[in-house]
Order: structure tokens, then C-alpha cells, then sequence
């Protein structure tokens, strides 16, 4: 059958039609007992609910053997959905007759429920249902069974689909019309989705159960919210305590790397983890090795190394490193002998600072300003042994005193003065070989620079 003549046909409504573009229909037949419409589709065909949403109508769709539930809400999604709440469930045809579907509240004009018309097989019964639940786990609704989707894997309109995750936020609100609705989100570490519930009168103390750091197993439709403008949980059938923790996250690589680029909580607004776990972690995952590069800092390294002390027999070893702000001055003319190391010293420790004169030298003055005012780079450096350490400690300690607008800058005369010890890594994006790679520079300059970094 042409499904657009068999809306024609139907009358209904033009905006309808772009809705099965490209979708092979089989059987269209318009359900009495209210606005519907059931469309039978071909399998294996996708239906973008993107469309659906668009227009006041509900769809029952028979993909094969899986009843697919499609609602269409307006704007104003939160009360409509509310007009129809309640899971899909397909049943047996001899059962309906046995099993009315409750009449919720409808708060709009759009129909609550509808009568299965001749050839139905979709059917919908309010769930979640209270009675008889002896599952002792359940929290909400009717009890399941079934794997739980990752959370990664979900994709709009999924129909009964588990989710397992930890609750990591439980608000409420209350619509204007006095609707109750939690959100619940929860992570499973990997991935994080919010479950929209609309609280019932006599479900007032569900939110209370569904407590922040419990994890869940929660069944129901998965699709995309015209109002949060994202994928939610809705329809809800049901909620229960999950029996396992949440798995953590593994390395499963057979051959495992060293992280050579890693930011703890000393990365401001970059990083929040803290080196103790970081170190647990790394250890967990099978790794021999981790390098902390925070930016433009080394306050990590006492952590490390008190961790790696409290861990006493142990071989995983820490590799001391810096993400550092690198400035290209070795074009400028003026470059010479910069910042003796004697000279930060004294002006760093002298107990009265203006003891020691400072001998002006305009020079020196314009080489720092220039590299203030310079574009800085993304470098790695990690010190291979302890002298490589004490240098770089000396970078950072110039970076800060002498070179120090917005970031902490080494110039590139400076870290090659003391690079003794040191290995250089080429950063990421914001490093100045990727830099020179996008910007299209001669090929020799990008070898010059493949040549300078040891990685
Ligand atoms: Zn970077």
C-alpha cells in the first residue's frame, strides 16, 4: 500500500505524511476510540521520532514481534505525557478483555488511553502497578528481568530497555499545572542518563528511596526530550536496588602503556584527580609507570612520592614531568646568557629583596618582555633521572619568576640550557609541531621540529 494515499484516504492531517518518508507502511488503519493512528511498518525500518514529535498524535508501530510505542507530544510535552503515562506492554489479545486499562487524569485534550481497534496487538496497561510486587528490591513498579544496556549503547526510542547506573542527582519539581516530576541521573562511570518519573498521588515518598549514590536498575523507554533537549528514561515501569556495585572501569589492553600526559587536581580547572587514586588506578589497571605532567606546575610531586613511600615494597614508578607554556625566542638576536641560575637564587632567597641591586639591562629587559608577550606552546617535559629533575625544577622556578603572563613561560633558549636530564614530549594540539603541521609550515621547519622533541 502507498502509505501517502492511504492517508489520503484516512484524511488525516497533511504535516502526517513527512513522518513515513522513506518507510515502506503495510497496513494504515485509524483507531476509533480516539485520535490514533496504527500503522503497521515493514521490519527493520527506523522511524526518527524527531518527526513524530512534531505532531498531536499517537502511533502504535508492529515492528515483527516488538510492539513499538511511539508517542507524539507537543511543546508542551510534560502534560500530555502525563495524560498517557504508564509503560506499553504487549499481552496476550485473549487478556484484554480481563485487564482494563486504569483511567488516569487527563489533564489535556488528548485521549488517555485508547481501545485496541480491530487487528490490535499493541496494547497499553498503566504501570507501574503496586500491588502484589514481592521482589523486595523494587523501589518502583512492577518487577524485571533482562540484561541492563550500557548506557553508551542507549539511542532514542528504545523500548524496555534496563539501565544499571548510580544516582548522582534527584531533583524535583512541580509544574505549573501541580504535576510532581523526579529526575534521577545516574552514571555508570562510562555515561550518564537522566530518568524522568512523574509522581503519582501516593508516591510521594518514592524520591526519598531514590537517594544519590544508590545504584539502580530502572526499565523503561528510552527517547529524546523536547524539553530537556535530550535522551531521557520515560515511562518508567519499573525501578529496584541493583544487588552488584557498579563495575569500575579496566585496562583491558594486553600490553599496557604508560601515560605519558596527565593532569591531576595541581592542573587548575583542568583535572580533579587526586594522585593517590590516580596511582590505585594505574596500579589496578596493570601499569608499570604513570607520569604526571601538570600545567606549569610540580606541587604533585611530593604526593607521588609520599604515595609511592607509603606503598613501600612496591616497582610502579612515577615519572616526573611538567606541561609547560614553551616560547620560540631563539630568532630573537638579543638572546644570550639568560637568568643565571645565581641570580634567581638571590633574588629568590635574599632575606631583604632590594639588597641585592639589580643591575638594569635593557637588553635582558626587552628579551623577557618579548617572551611574555610571545605565543606560547604545549611542551612535555619529563625528567629522566635526577638531574633532568633538578632542571626541571630550575624551568619552573624561571618560568614563574621571570617569565610569567597568564602562564608560566619558558622561553626556548632557557629549556635548552638546561635539557640535560630532561626528555621532551610534543604535547597535543596546542604544541608547537601541531601547530606548525596545521599551519602548513615547510616541511623542513616541521622536520627541524620532529628532530627537537624526543617524542
Ligand atoms: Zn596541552
Amino acid at each position: 500500500m502507498n502509505f501517502f494515499d492511504a492517508f489520503k484516504t484516512l484524511q488525516v492531517e497533511e504535516p502526517l505524511k513527512s513522518v513515513f518518508q522513506g518507510v515502506e507502511v503495510v497496513a494504515v488503519s485509524l483507531v476509533k476510540s480516539g485520535n490514533f493512528l496504527r500503522v503497521k511498518i515493514s521490519p527493520n525500518q527506523m522511524i526518527t521520532t524527531e518527526n513524530f514529535r512534531k505532531m498531536e498524535n499517537e502511533l502504535a508501530c508492529q515492528v515483527l514481534n516488538n510492539i513499538m510505542s511511539c508517542r507524539i507530544e507537543y511543546e508542551n510535552g510534560y502534560e500530555y505525557a502525563e495524560a498517557g503515562s504508564g509503560a506499553y506492554v504487549a499481552a496476550p489479545e485473549k487478556k484484554e478483555a480481563s485487564q482494563p486499562a486504569p483511567q488516569p487524569k487527563a489533564p489535556t485534550k488528548a485521549p488517555s488511553s485508547y481501545a485496541p481497534g480491530g487487528g490490535g496487538v499493541a496494547k497499553r496497561k498503566y504501570a507501574p502497578s503496586k500491588k502484589n510486587e514481592p521482589d523486595p528490591d523494587m523501589l518502583y513498579g512492577k518487577s524485571f528481568d533482562g540484561v541492563a544496556t550500557e548506557i553508551s549503547d542507549i539511542i532514542t526510542d528504545m523500548r524496555d530497555v534496563i539501565i544499571r547506573g548510580q544516582i548522582f542527582e534527584n531533583e524535583m519539581t512541580v509544574t505549573k499545572n501541580g504535576f510532581k516530576i523526579l529526575k534521577l541521573s545516574v552514571t555508570d562511570r562510562k555515561d550518564s542518563i537522566s530518568i524522568k518519573i512523574f509522581i503519582k498521588d501516593g508516591e510521594e515518598e518514592l524520591p526519598g528511596k531514590l537517594k544519590k549514590g544508590l545504584v539502580i536498575e530502572a526499565r523503561g523507554k528510552v527517547e529524546y526530550d523536547n524539553f530537556e533537549g535530550e535522551i531521557l528514561m520515560t515511562r518508567v515501569s519499573g525501578i529496584r536496588v541493583s544487588k552488584e556495585p557498579l563495575s569500575s572501569r579496566m585496562d583491558n589492553a594486553p600490553k599496557k602503556r604508560v601515560e605519558l600526559h596527565l593532569h591531576t587536581q595541581y592542573s587548575d580547572m583542568d583535572a580533579l584527580t587526586p594522585i593517590n587514586d590516580l596511582i590505585d588506578t594505574a596500579i589496578k589497571w596493570g601499569h608499570k609507570s604513570v607520569a604526571i605532567t601538570d600545567h606549569g606546575v610540580v606541587q604533585g610531586f611530593t604526593d607521588a612520592f609520599h604515595k609511592l613511600q607509603d606503598m613501600r615494597d612496591t616497582d610502579f614508578k612515577v615519572i616526573y614531568g611538567v606541561e609547560g607554556y614553551l616560547v620560540d625566542d631563539l630568532d630573537d638576536p638579543i638572546v644570550q646568557d639568560p637568568d643565571s641560575e645565581e641570580d634567581i637564587e638571590l633574588r629568590r632567597w635574599s632575606a631583604i629583596p632590594d639588597e641585592v641591586p639589580k643591575i638594569p639591562d635593557p637588553a635582558e629587559e626587552e628579551r623577557i618582555e618579548k617572551v611574555k608577550k610571545g605565543k606560547y606552546y604545549h611542551v612535555i617535559i619529563l625528567a629522566a633521572n635526577e638531574t633532568g629533575r633538578r632542571n626541571l625544577y630550575r624551568l619552573v622556578s624561571y618560568a614563574h619568576i621571570n617569565y610569567f603572563s597568564r602562564r608560566p613561560r619558558i622561553p626556548k633558549s632557557v629549556l635548552n640550557k638546561y635539557r640535560e636530564g630532561l626528555i621532551l614530549g610534543s604535547a597535543c594540539v596546542m604544541g608547537e609541531l601541531y601547530d606548525a603541521i596545521l599551519s602548513k609550515e615547510p616541511e623542513a621547519r616541521i622536520e627541524e621540529l620532529v628532530n627537537y622533541y624526543g617524542y
